[in-house]
């Protein structure tokens, strides 16, 4: 007997003991589908001093790359995923920075470009909750009317303390607020919670806090995120003088279990393990391996005879 043949979680046909997101593809496009990140020049609010300066500290300085157009971008990454895999469909990943900031009539044209992209098949955007403005939910909703739309929001705590020592500038009624809007706004829109673990200062509790607490909101999606080390961030500042130790391992990957176990059984998650760029990741150095972390989680869940909604109330 495989792990796979005693796997009593539902939502998979592996031995995946939560919902991943290549099965969430597989069931709703008929197979594997790629995100695409792209960079389409937006700020944040964090950053330009409207909400705050200097951005959270684990974001890297400065704004958007902008690395040419949307459609550039798109081609060059999309030929690099059809050489690694039989590929069903794309999706445009609006990811760096805040992607609903800006005047409605720029985000029309920048979400219809996306959306547009060959080979499509969602669009997913990255923001923060209190930049869901009226404005900015009719476009979401009015683009989700041509392609499905996820949008991806980081809350990465629910404790407004770490939140207030990260600079992340919002609280966590601002999030729920800004969560609720995006609800009820409509349209053909899911939602995805991004969380962090290792945040500074934070214990084990605060972290499944944080998942129990993302749990009773019922998102469609989870990112699951560890607070990697980069170069160039407020965080390396701490880092380097000593005041900051990453996670261990074997920490993550019991937190992540403990976390699964109260997130609705149902609930995609479309990332365990967050991956920085080689050239500014700093520390800690185990989530090069990526694989090895997915696999030790695998394997935690089925030492525990657990799964993803074990414990959801
Ligand atoms: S992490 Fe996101 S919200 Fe925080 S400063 Fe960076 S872009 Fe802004």
């Amino acid at each position: 007997m495989s792990q796979k043949d005693v796997n009593p979680y539902p939502f998979s046909d592996t031995n995946k003991r939560y919902q991943t997101f290549d099965y969430y593809t597989r069931a709703v496009f008929g197979g594997k589908c790629a995100r695409i990140p792209l960079d389409a020049g937006f700020s944040c609010p964090n950053k330009d001093g409207t909400r705050g300066t200097g951005g959270c500290i684990f974001c890297l300085r400065g704004s958007s790359s902008n690395r040419g157009t949307l459609s550039e971008q798109y081609e060059e990454a999309r030929w690099v995923a059809l050489r690694k895999w039989p590929l069903s469909g794309f999706i445009p990943y609006l990811q760096a920075n805040t992607n609903t900031y800006a005047p409605p009539e720029v985000l029309r044209r920048v979400y219809e470009e996306a959306a547009a992209l060959p080979g499509a098949v969602m669009l997913a955007v990255a923001t923060r909750a209190d930049c869901l403005s009226p404005g900015v939910l009719e476009e979401l909703v009015r683009i989700s009317k041509k392609l499905p739309v996820t949008v991806e929001i980081g809350l990465q705590t629910t404790n407004d303390a770490t939140a207030e020592a990260i600079n992340r500038c919002h609280t966590f009624a601002e999030f729920r607020d800004g969560y609720g809007r995006l609800r009820a706004a409509g349209g053909n829109i899911s939602v995805c919670f991004h969380i962090i673990n290792g945040l500074p200062g934070e214990t084990r509790e605060d972290m499944i806090k944080t998942a129990r607490d993302a749990a009773a909101l019922r998102p469609d999606m989870m990112k699951i995120h560890l607070l990697h080390v980069l170069r160039d961030t407020p965080l390396a500042d701490s880092y380097e003088k000593g005041e900051y130790v990453p996670m261990e391992k074997d920490e993550y990957v019991s937190v992540v279990c403990d976390q699964l176990e109260l997130l609705p059984p149902d609930c995609v998650i479309a990332r365990l393990s967050g991956e920085a760029p080689e050239d500014v990741l700093l520390a800690p150095a185990w989530c090069r391996r990526k694989i090895a972390v997915m696999n030790d989680v695998d394997k935690e869940l089925f030492r525990r005879d657990s799964w993803q909604g074990k414990y959801y109330v």
